[in-house]
């Protein structure tokens, strides 16, 4: 019997220390070891040559919409379109499936449906909602990753916002259980007026539809859950932060003391209000793209150390949910982009603006696996799991919408050119995505 499942040879190695060649040796999903040259014999050899090898991406923010809602995104689709972009795992929001993650049922109710069809690894975000106060326990017992709370409406009827009573009450409880709570922070009250008033003034283009939902709505919303956080202890995780201006709030409070930690997506990297303009609904998100000004200094943030995670929130819907005529108020705010996170941080980051490859890694895999604490995930040595994924920085290529695996084929990056293909992505030590196509391993 062969020492080895699988050696991966030859290959440029990244983790979030330092980039060498080397070999990578696999047996039972685990990575036995990481060195300059193996000489064992293996089930299965990949000749990484000319290839980077990067822990999987772990991508702590989607939205798959199953069960219930799989008519916008799937399981299936969801999964298959991450192991494309080179990502091993998923944290699935809780609020898009029917009915919402907000109590045990429910949540096994997604996990059985998961373990059916995800191609990567799932894991699963819980709600706190208004109604779910006592709830949180037994989500937590049953192993969700974090807590979910939106501070401004959803979008979806059946998961309510969060207001400050529910912020506080649920933080108290989230600390006592030793769990972390990711909030959607935009202000209600500031969003709610200025979309009423544009609304009523017959001001619905895309730059009013931005202008609705200003920077200073996210920087309120964030100092606020900020205090509930250090009165309460309870550790806190501030999703997809459009601003540098935003960040600056987060990062001051990080030298305070305060257990927090924040999120950007590939989005506001490297798409502004022009590109809404252009594409409509395809680029609509909440908090909206902002300036090219603002893609910079988000930029500037990543090189600073300042951001500690990247997720793709991707967000899909129905193309017919996603055009808009002329009302830019109407329509799914949420962007398709799981399969493209890695191709973006690596063009627009790593080659147009020296973002070195080891802080790629730290954002989308060690900094993930350490927050939220899979022990086992996040890098590259001995011991870890077998999650990994192989790129030819090289290779450059346009999005075609036929490359795209999503339920609906849309989303604001075809046609784009992207340097950096993702050639294999193995999970637990299982080849899931090879040159363009999915593996089935079941
Ligand atoms: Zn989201």
């Amino acid at each position: 019997m062969a020492t080895y499942d699988l050696l991966i040879k030859n290959g440029t190695i990244v983790t979030d220390q330092k980039t060498m060649q080397g070999d990578i040796a696999i047996k039972d999903g685990k990575i036995m070891e990481v060195s300059t040259n193996i000489n064992a014999d293996a089930t299965q050899e990949i000749d990484a040559e000319g290839l980077h090898i990067f822990p999987g991406l772990i991508d702590s923010h989607v939205h798959f919409n199953e069960p219930g809602r799989a008519e916008w995104e799937g399981l299936e689709t969801g999964s298959k379109s991450l192991a494309a972009g080179g990502a091993t795992t998923f944290f699935d929001m809780p609020l898009n499936s029917t009915p919402p993650v907000v109590d045990k049922e429910n949540l096994l109710k997604k996990k059985a449906c998961a373990d059916e069809k995800s191609v990567v690894n799932p894991r699963f975000w819980g709600g706190l909602v208004p109604e779910n106060i006592d709830k949180l326990k037994e989500l937590h017992d049953n192993g969700v990753i974090g807590f979910k709370a939106f501070m401004s409406p959803s979008g979806i009827d059946d998961f309510h916002h969060a207001d400050d009573e529910t912020l506080f009450k649920g933080m108290k409880e989230i600390a006592s259980l030793e769990s972390l709570l990711a909030v959607h922070a935009e202000s209600t009250v500031i969003c709610e007026q200025l979309a009423a008033e544009k609304q009523r003034n017959g001001q619905t283009t895309a730059r009013d539809f931005v202008e609705s939902r200003p920077i200073i709505s996210e920087i309120e919303a964030v100092k606020r859950v900020i205090s509930y956080a250090e009165a309460t202890g309870c550790k806190l995780h501030i999703v997809h932060a459009s601003s540098r201006k935003v960040v600056e709030v987060i990062e001051e409070a990080k030298k305070r003391g305060v257990d927090v930690t924040v999120e950007t997506c590939p989005h506001y990297l490297s798409l502004t209000v022009k590109d809404l303009e252009e594409q409509g609904g395809l680029a609509k998100c909440m908090p909206p793209l902002r300036d090219e000004d603002e893609v910079d200094e988000l930029w500037n943030a990543v090189k600073n150390g300042e951001i500690n995670v990247i997720g793709s929130d991707h967000s899909p819907a129905p193309a017919s949910m996603k055009t808009i005529t002329d009302n830019f108020f109407e329509g799914w705010g949420g962007i398709s982009g799981a399969q493209s996170t890695l191709n973006i941080l690596l063009t627009e980051g790593y080659f147009k603006r020296n973002v070195p490859l080891e802080t790629i890694v730290k954002l989308t895999a060690t900094n993930p696996a350490e927050i939220f604490n899979l022990t086992t995930k996040g890098k590259l040595a001995a011991g870890f799991d077998a999650d990994i994924t192989l790129v030819n920085l090289n290779e450059d290529f346009v999005l075609n919408k036929e490359d795209l695996m999503y339920r609906h084929q849309h989303s604001p990056y075809v046609g784009r050119t992207y340097k950096g293909k993702v050639k294999k992505t193995i999970v637990g030590g299982n080849v899931v995505f090879d040159n363009g196509e999915i593996i089935e391993n079941k």
